[in-house]
């Protein structure tokens, strides 16, 4: 649930992602596992035991009003609605356990760490539903379980009762549209594959919504693979063990290259150079600093009326964005930063940094992209102001709070500031600190680190390598480059 929260945390901030790592519902407990059952208490320990995420279970009322876990509408030919307990109690079973009562089965429940996914059947006579919903809301409370369970039916009749009295993530079973699950007071859709496969545009609106989505009931490879490929929440399946692995390979920890260049508004390089530079180092994402587009400097004889990002992004084949952060010496003349990318973004925004001391304004360029496909990613470009090591303490600490979204971030950026500056301090405490500690300025002959790299959070980056590039009377700016290969696992 955590990315899902996540995911609807930053529902304001950015485009919801599709979501992030998919989580297994093991459908009717782990019943494949040796010496289990469907709906058995084992099958719950089982699935506990393997790690999913969530345990899946059908309930009824029996005539006597106990409340049993089971699929079907009757066991072995006796029907548990017009059954009493007396008679429940003796039914088996395949695995040789009595048919749980939900009781028992809750009592299990406590004392593993599994959420549960309540499945109300539709009974009959619906008016038993009304009885056995009150009864398993109470119970699932009195049981401490009420922030572990979610509640799921097809019956439109309970599913009103539990958007009333649970207070719980409800999702709807029947294939409606996304608009018609928020009318009703879904919370999200756990929807069959087939409806999801006619319907490809509603995972995205339901994203789009802040709502779930869980589908069911997944057993083939093949399957399982859609449910990852199209950005599934919740993957209900009879293999959790088989949907682990798949989930596993397609998020297992990522390597990039990220680099941050001062490019000195191009003063002392053509974009040509530039552009070699930044293709020969092969990175995934570039945080540009000191970006022309379209305006004039003296000092900027190669590349003047140049668009820097335009004409960078073409050279290097990568996608490019810009930040402004100033206009500058003509009309649609603009100075900021840039990103350049190999993975296409699914939105990039620009904010301006705290600027108390009202000197030149400053700001961040977030994007948030999607790797491989379907892992959602941001990265982010900065130039921090130079005056006052207290502007630049809360430019880092906005910063924080920019980058701190539920998906893994890097930040790259000229921070006018080194290591033991307040605002590199913060940034290296919260983050994970991605670049070396060798000076890049002045290039000619670097005495201090200004340009730094970080990942957040930190927990789900590693440096495997870093490098600065070299320093020479004829650097293609005043800041060297600096060049990171880092690991990412998109699962912390
Ligand atoms: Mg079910």
């Amino acid at each position: 649930m955590k990315h899902i929260l996540a995911a609807l945390a930053l529902a304001s901030a950015l485009i919801p992602a599709e979501a992030g790592v998919p989580e297994v519902v093991a459908h009717r407990g782990y019943h494949r596992a040796p010496g289990s059952a469907e709906n058995s208490i084992r099958a719950l320990v089982k699935a506990d035991s393997i790690g999913a995420e969530k345990c899946e279970f059908d309930v009824w009322i029996s005539a006597d009003d106990v409340l049993y876990v089971n699929h079907n509408a009757d066991v072995d030919g006796v029907i548990i609605e017009t059954a009493t307990s007396e008679t429940l109690d003796n039914c088996k079973l395949k695995n040789g356990e009595s048919v749980p009562r939900l009781d028992a089965f809750l009592d299990t429940a406590k004392t593993l760490d599994i959420e549960l996914v309540f499945e109300m059947k539709p009974h009959k006579d619906r008016s038993r539903e009304d009885v056995a919903m009150v009864k398993a809301i109470k119970m699932v409370a009195d049981k401490g379980l009420t922030e572990r369970t979610s509640y799921i039916t097809f019956s439109r009749n309970a599913f009103d009762i539990m958007v009333r009295d649970s207070g719980r993530p409800v999702l709807y079973l029947n294939g409606v549209s996304p608009q018609v699950l928020k009318e009703i007071g879904g919370t999200g859709a756990d929807y069959h594959i087939n409806v999801f496969r006619k319907n490809p545009d509603w995972i995205k609106q339901l994203h789009a919504q802040g709502m779930p989505v869980n589908i069911w009931t997944v057993d083939s490879e093949a399957d399982i693979q859609w449910c990852i490929d199209h950005g599934a929440d919740l993957i209900t399946t009879n293999e959790p063990e088989l949907a682990q692995r798949l989930i596993a390979k397609a998020y297992a920890p990522r390597e990039l290259k990220v680099m941050s260049y001062n490019l000195r508004f191009g003063e002392l390089a053509s974009m040509e150079r530039l552009a070699k530079e930044i293709k020969e180092a092969d990175p995934d994402f570039v945080a540009l600093q000191e970006v022309d587009v379209n305006s004039f400097r003296t000092a900027a004889k190669f590349n003047n009326g140049i668009n820097f990002v335009n004409e960078l992004a073409q050279r290097t084949g990568l996608f490019g964005f810009f930040g402004r952060t100033l206009n500058f010496s003509v009309k649609d003349g603009y100075y900021g930063v840039a990103i350049l990318s190999k993975h296409p973004a699914v939105k990039v925004e620009t904010f301006e940094l705290p600027n108390p001391k009202a000197v030149e304004q400053r700001v961040l360029l977030r994007g948030e992209f999607l790797l491989d496909g379907h892992k959602p990613f941001v990265f982010a470009s900065t130039h921090f102001d130079y005056t006052s090591p207290e502007t630049q303490e809360l430019q880092a600490r906005y910063v924080l709070g920019k980058l701190d979204t539920g998906i893994p971030a890097v930040l790259g950026g000229d921070f006018n500031c080194e290591a033991s500056s307040p605002a590199i301090k913060l940034l290296s405490e919260d983050g994970a600190v991605l670049s070396g500690s060798n000076p890049t300025f002045p290039a000619k002959a670097p005495e201090k680190r200004l340009d730094h790299i970080f990942g957040f959070p930190k927990a789900a980056f590693r440096l495997e390598s870093t490098r600065e590039g070299t320093a020479s009377p004829y650097a293609a700016s005043d800041h060297l480059p600096v060049i990171s290969v880092i690991e990412t696992d998109f699962r912390k």
